[in-house]
């Protein structure tokens, strides 16, 4: 016989039991994007069990690194021609086909172009709200996220059954990688869609680190004045094997591609050291660099906001600033 307080204590360990998060991996068929392992931490923080739904072509390479990370119970494993170049339209119908055999009660996946694609699908097709670009987990419903390009930040409570969502990685370590999980094929079913189909994609080729994992990124802004003289900052970040950034200011410009771009509108960064150079320091920049463990301004205009978030500034004119710290490291 069970008291009615034992009783609701079983009831809410079998809801805890229950409690399972689908993860869905962003790879290019041979390796995991990074952001997949801040999304299995982001999981195993919502608690219970963590699966991974790898859909590719040609696929193992990824699906094997999965099953090495941490926390992560079961690979999920979709192989077909439909999953060319991973578009949302044929993603959709496979996690859909998931969700509904194993009825997980949490979808995740990074906050990048990949994720912000497909799970807003997925929810509507749920009929549950998305909720994008989470950088913490409170509990199980519970979730914070910035808001007013990073000014303010909300904690709020989902009440939808199946919980639908995007994490911001540079908010979540990496899970690290001494796990063994079995991996097991997806649903089969035939995901090949007329709404769209994959052509082609050219990916920008660089010998430096991408923006998103680097430990050190120099950023350059209107103050830099062209595009040429962003040789200065790429032989800067040469010294230091670092990633070249950009305001939207200098991306505007034409100074460099936007793929560059950190803030608001562009990629979310934390890197170990952020080096702002000739960058004022707009709130829509903030947004995208101000979680970085320790950010130097060099700046000629010592009123520039750059400074009340710097943890070290240098007032002073970048063209002669920067020769002489390239001369010196
Ligand atoms: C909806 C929206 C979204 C946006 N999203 C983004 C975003 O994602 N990312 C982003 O960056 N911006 C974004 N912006 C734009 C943002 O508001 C600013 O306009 C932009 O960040 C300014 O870039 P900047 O600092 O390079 O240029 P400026 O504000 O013009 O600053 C240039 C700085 O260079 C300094 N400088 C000039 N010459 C020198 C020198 N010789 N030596 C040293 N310092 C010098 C100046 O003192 C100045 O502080 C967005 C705006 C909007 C409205």
């Amino acid at each position: 016989m069970f008291s009615s307080n034992s009783r609701s204590i079983v009831r809410y360990s079998i809801l805890r039991r229950l409690k399972s998060t689908l993860v869905v991996a962003e790879h290019n068929n041979e390796a995991l994007n990074p952001v997949t392992q801040n999304a299995i931490t982001a999981a195993k923080k919502i608690g219970g069990d963590v699966t991974v739904l790898v859909a590719g072509t040609k696929c193992g390479p990824a699906s094997e690194a999965v099953a090495k990370v941490q926390g992560v119970s079961k690979v999920l494993v979709a192989e077909s021609d439909a999953f060319n170049g991973f578009t949302a339209e044929s993603l959709t119908p496979l996690v859909l086909a998931v969700q509904n055999q194993f009825k997980f009660t949490h979808i995740l996946a990074g906050a990048t172009a990949f994720g912000k694609n497909v799970l807003p699908r997925v929810a509507a097709k749920l009929d549950v709200s998305p909720i994008s670009e989470i950088i913490d987990v409170k509990s199980e419903d519970t979730f914070v996220r910035t808001i007013y390009a990073g000014n303010a930040v909300l904690t709020f409570k989902s009440k939808d059954p199946v919980k639908v969502i995007t994490i911001r990685g540079t908010n979540f370590e990496a899970a690290p990688t001494n796990g063994s999980a079995k991996i097991e094929q997806a649903p089969a079913g035939d995901y090949k869609t007329d709404l769209t189909q994959f052509v082609s994609q050219e990916l920008t080729k660089s010998d430096r680190p991408e923006l998103a994992s680097a430990k050190v990124i120099i950023s350059g802004g209107r103050g830099l004045k062209s595009g040429e003289n962003f040789k200065l900052l790429y032989d800067l970040a040469d010294k230091f094997g670092a990633a070249v950034g950009a305001s939207r200011a200098a991306v505007d410009a034409g100074y460099v591609p936007n793929d560059l771009q950190i803030g608001q509108t562009g990629k979310i960064v934390a890197p170990e050291l952020y080096i702002a150079v000739g960058i004022s320091g707009a709130i829509q920049h903030l947004a995208g660099m101000k979680d970085s463990k320790t950010i130097v301004a060099i700046n000629k205009d010592p009123e520039a906001p750059i400074f009340q978030i710097a943890d070290y500034g240098l007032v002073a004119d970048l063209f002669k600033a920067i020769p002489e710290l390239t001369e010196k490291l």
